[in-house]
């Protein structure tokens, strides 16, 4: 797992050791737990996917945690990156639309004695006012542009970190909101991910 994480730039040693901690196979389907430290993708039902752990270090790396952090999560699927979340930041809200995968990545988490986070079942492109405003965001589904709610929700000097782009590869951008008004954005890399479906992404 270190050296896949290395050969994809992330280096941050807090993120890596992150890595160490959140044991992947008992956050995918007991007949693939097999491949569960390969640096693919993998099936997790609902025609979802866990992102390859190289993907996962990436973005996590990109949103700069130190650890006092709220972070919410768009799509919280297997609850591998959520995993990986809680032990960067204080505390993680994650969204999920499809109810059966909020379900057990709740019973997940819990499995693994997570205790700061909390899965909602919704439409994460709203995001979630109530816990705004959020010193990271990451969508973890890839949508035709960058969520307004998100935009808004995202606290002065914070980060978002997505896939954007056409449904059939994305550009993985960072956004830092660098004033009330301001916002810059940079290129990570591009990528394909499952399609962000909701209010401000792509009709079912
Ligand atoms: N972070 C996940 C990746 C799962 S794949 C992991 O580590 O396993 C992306 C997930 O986003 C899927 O579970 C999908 O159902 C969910 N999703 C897609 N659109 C969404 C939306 N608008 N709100 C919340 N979840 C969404």
């Amino acid at each position: 797992m270190a050296e896949r994480l290395a050969r994809a730039g992330v280096d941050d040693p807090r993120v890596r050791a992150a890595f160490e901690r959140v044991p992947r196979h008992r956050l995918i389907p007991d007949a693939l737990a097999g491949q569960a430290y390969r640096d693919t993708a993998i099936p997790i039902g609902e025609g979802q996917t866990i992102s390859a752990p190289s993907v996962v270090g990436a973005m996590t790396q990109a949103l700069e945690l130190v650890g006092s952090e709220t972070v919410l999560e768009v799509g919280t699927g297997s609850a591998y990156q959520a995993a990986i979340l809680a032990e960067l930041a204080a505390r993680v809200i994650s969204i999920e639309r499809v109810p059966r995968l909020a379900a057990s990545a709740r019973r997940a988490l819990d499995g693994l004695g997570v205790s700061n986070v909390v899965v909602y079942l919704g439409d994460g492109t709203r995001g979630r006012p109530a816990d705004a405003p959020f010193d990271a965001i990451v969508v973890t589904a890839g949508g035709p542009t960058i969520p307004d709610p998100l935009l808004d929700q995202l606290a002065v000097g914070g980060r978002l970190v997505g896939p954007f782009g056409e449904r059939d590869e994305q550009r993985l951008m960072r956004i830092r909101r660098t004033s009330e008004t301001d916002y810059t954005q940079e290129w990570i890399g591009r990528c394909r991910f499952v399609d962000l479906v909701g209010a401000h992404g792509w009709r079912e």
